[in-house]
């Protein structure tokens, strides 16, 4: 049994290299299986005859001289691609032009074959349109061409198998009536059973000594027999020997009749423009957008269901790669300022640093300075692995753009870091004759009046905050720099409205996602990338152990032990347990009074989580950083930043609660000073998933490989929380799966911008992300 579609694929693997070799395997090939081809396109009397001509082309080469043999291979893989697209795909029936078409817009109760229960059982589905309906994909499709001799039917598999009908009976037994009928071919039969359904009767007598193909899924019966219930029956050649959708449904819809709905309304797509130039479907051979529409419900072969979702992907990531073509343009065309500074002032702060900064540090920062100094306004991501040191990078911005003459905001996620930040850029900067001032929600609002009278009119140069930066009314005399920390915490919109306070600013935003290069193109495509990608020299590996939870006292003792006799210190993180920060509070409270008293009575500890004021939380992270408090016991609100370099040891409770990128963040903690660190994933409750994703942590540091691993286990939109990042939601696309066509995307995306500034596909992109592009455009 062999499709139409599996022959020709096997011909095009063995014609890919041409050599003699290859040409007698085809020809063997061609001439064994050429008979054994059973596919219900072969009723069609021109594909009949092409393929035949084609197997007599191919097998007759065995006569010629080498070379035309060859010369007929190499021919092979054109003559494939125009059969399948001639023959493989389909199209609808679309009217003449004068015919008025439904506009896919439609509300869905004017939809052929709907009426009010069928529309509010669409409306269920999230279908409010014709439009809706028509990009309602299934979520999977059955083949029905393949037909398995029924000597090969397996339990519990759904296919479709051939034979004929023998022995139709009715049994009446009690309630239940059972039509029964068996399916012979010759070697094998199977016992096929309906209940409840006496029409059909009638109907399998009249099949009886016919052929017909039947489609279901076979069960054990009462004496270990194989038998299938309630399967469909077709006659040959029915309509239905074809590849059927899938659909996700829900109650009292029945799959036949979504099937229908979606069927009658496909035409739908006749009024569909395609907005795709012809040039670039050409290059990249791209089926019609309608094929691809009747492809995705519909598909003639497989491989007009993979040229549909192709197509479909592709057009997705391109209008998507548009948008942000345009809208990098649109901010290049704002016109930044071009900023003047010697570089001295900077060049003096790193003279007085205890060390010397690294050569990917050094080349991050003079990037940096190449976009401040340009006309155009910077627009870059720095990337680097926690514990990198992308805030020193930040500082050197920040001290450059005042020696040009401007202020900076440095935008943080969480109070903590806001005040440790400020704290070190009060030490660097005041020095420098730069003035430093902390915004954030506890600040008081004596205080925030003053900042804020100092930022209108100039008089303080940087700004540390969190969200109370956007939130407050505040105003800059000179913005010239915006600097967002951590920025996965931040939502596409708080970066934009933080920006739209300067008017030309020029932003760094900085992550320790390490994401791999496709994905940053497309969620990033409209930013400039600085990778920090070396460690500060010295650092150890942090060294990673996970452990029952029965063994959280020897982790203690080891705790003590190192703080008592090395002088280190550590941290004891407990996980978010609920979305309550008040029940998240009172576990990290009980757990450290029940420490403090019973196992490290003689070391001082301290408390932190996110209930504490931040004048609180402060005073805490003070006396950690001065190592008067050696063990701080805390929830997750240290995830982010906190930069202690005598702290190396962290202990993680309940560590298979915390997702991957979580733990590298806390474990990123420590490890931060030449001093050896260590870092225990305690585990109550863990499946064999959980004990092997910890341990997959546990045997590396390498962030990237961690992303990764955690990209593939939870997939892009919940690893990046797509809403966050401004990252659509595709429909076909898959940006894992699809890395090839992003990057062909982008090149086209590129094209389409330069050449093609007010055609159809502009206008779609701008109906799509119009609000994307605008939000770039405030300046
Ligand atoms: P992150 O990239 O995670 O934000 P930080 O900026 O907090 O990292 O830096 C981590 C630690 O490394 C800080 O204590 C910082 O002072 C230190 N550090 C930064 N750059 C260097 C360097 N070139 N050499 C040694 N230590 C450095
Ligand atoms: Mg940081």
């Amino acid at each position: 049994m062999l499709l139409i579609e599996e022959f020709l694929d096997n011909c095009y693997e063995l014609a890919r290299k041409i050599s003699e070799e290859n040409l007698r395997a085809l020809i063997e090939y061609v001439e064994e299986s050429v008979d054994r081809i059973d596919d219900p396109l072969l009723s069609d009397p021109v594909v009949q005859k092409k393929i035949q001509d084609f197997a007599d082309y191919i097998t007759k080469a065995k006569d010629l001289p080498i070379e035309r043999g060859l010369r007929r291979l190499s021919n092979v893989p054109g003559m494939v691609e125009r059969f399948k697209n001639e023959h493989l795909v389909s199209d609808v029936g679309c009217p003449g032009a004068d015919v008025v078409r439904k506009n896919p817009a439609t509300a869905i109760k004017y939809a052929k074959g709907v009426g009010p229960s069928r529309e509010k059982l669409l409306k269920k589905l999230g279908i409010e349109t014709i439009w809706d309906l028509v990009n309602y994909f299934p979520r999977d499709y059955e083949d029905r061409r393949k037909v398995i001799p029924l000597g090969y039917v397996r339990e519990d598999e759904k296919v479709t198998t051939k034979g004929v009908i023998r022995n139709v009976e009715k049994v009446v037994k009690g309630e239940l009536s059972i039509v029964s009928a068996l399916l012979q071919d010759g070697i094998s039969q199977i016992v096929l059973k309906w209940f409840n359904q006496d029409f059909k009767e009638l109907e399998l007598r009249q099949l009886i000594g016919k052929e017909v193909y039947v489609t279901g899924t076979a069960k054990r019966g009462f004496f270990g027999a194989l038998e299938m219930q309630n399967p469909e029956v077709m006659v040959s050649d029915s309509p239905e020997r074809v590849i059927l959708p899938v659909y996700s449904l829900t109650e009292n819809l029945s799959q036949k009749t979504l099937r229908k709905i979606v069927q009658d309304n496909l035409d739908a797509v006749c009024s569909l423009e395609d907005t795709i130039p012809e040039e670039i479907k050409r290059h990249r051979k791209l089926i019609d957008l309608r094929k691809a529409y009747v492809g995705m419900h519909f598909p003639k072969s497989m491989y007009h269901l993979k040229a549909s979702r192709t197509r479909l992907a592709y057009e997705e990531l391109l209008l998507f790669q548009i948008a942000l073509f345009l809208s990098r343009k649109t901010m290049d065309n704002i016109g930044g300022i071009e900023k003047h500074f010697s570089g001295e002032l900077a060049r003096r702060f790193i003279e007085t640093l205890p060390f010397k900064l690294t050569n990917a540090q050094k080349r991050a920062h003079e990037e940096i300075r190449r976009d401040l100094r340009s006309p155009k306004p910077m627009n870059r991501l720095l990337q680097g692995d926690v514990g990198s040191g992308k805030t020193l990078v930040a500082e050197l911005a920040i001290i450059d753009n005042y020696e040009a003459g401007y202020q900076s905001a440095f935008m943080v996620p969480t109070s903590i870091l806001a005040i440790q930040h400020y704290q070190k850029l009060y030490q660097h900067l005041e020095e420098l004759g730069i003035k430093v001032a902390l915004l954030i929600g506890s600040t008081s609002q004596r205080e925030k009046e003053n900042i804020k009278f100092g930022l209108k009119n100039g008089s303080i140069d940087v700004v540390v905050g969190t969200h109370a930066l956007i939130q407050e009314d505040v105003h800059f005399a000179k913005l010239g720099l915006v600097v967002i920390d951590e920025q996965h915490r931040f939502g596409v919109k708080q970066r934009e409205e933080l920006i739209s306070k300067g008017k030309v600013v020029d932003t760094l935003i900085m992550t320790a996602t390490p994401i791999p290069r496709t994905l940053s193109l497309t969620m990033y495509g409209d930013l400039d990338v600085s990778i920090i990608d070396e460690m500060p020299p010295g650092r150890k590996e942090v060294k990673t152990f996970t452990l029952r939870h029965t063994r959280v006292k020897d982790v203690y003792e080891f705790v003590r032990t190192q703080v008592l006799e090395k002088g280190d210190q550590a941290y004891i993180v407990y996980p978010l347990i609920e979305q309550s920060d008040q029940i998240n509070a009172k576990a990290a409270e009980e757990m450290y009074e029940k420490l403090a008293k019973d196992v490290f009575p003689e070391i001082p500890m301290g408390l932190l989580h996110g209930r504490m004021s931040d004048y609180e939380k402060s005073e805490v992270m003070s006396k950690f950083v001065r190592g008067e408090v050696k063990i701080l016991v805390s929830t997750s609100v240290i995830e982010v930043g906190v930069d202690v370099p005598n702290a190396t040891i962290m202990v993680i409770e309940n560590a298979e609660r915390f997702g991957l990128a979580q733990l590298h963040q806390l474990r990123g903690r420590v490890g931060r000073g030449e001093k050896q660190s260590y870092c225990f994933l305690i585990v109550s409750e863990a499946g064999e998933e959980a004990w092997e994703r910890l341990q997959f942590f546990a045997s590396t540091t390498d962030g990237f490989k961690i992303a990764e691993y955690d990209l593939k286990l939870r997939g892009p939109g919940e690893f990046f929380g797509t809403r966050q990042h401004g990252l659509p939601e595709f429909k076909v696309a898959d940006i894992l799966r699809d890395a090839q066509l992003i990057l062909m995307a982008r090149e086209d995306a590129k094209r389409i911008v330069e050449n093609y500034g007010d055609s159809a596909i502009i206008q779609k992109v701008f109906e799509l992300y119009g609000d994307r592009i605008k939000l770039l455009d405030i300046g």
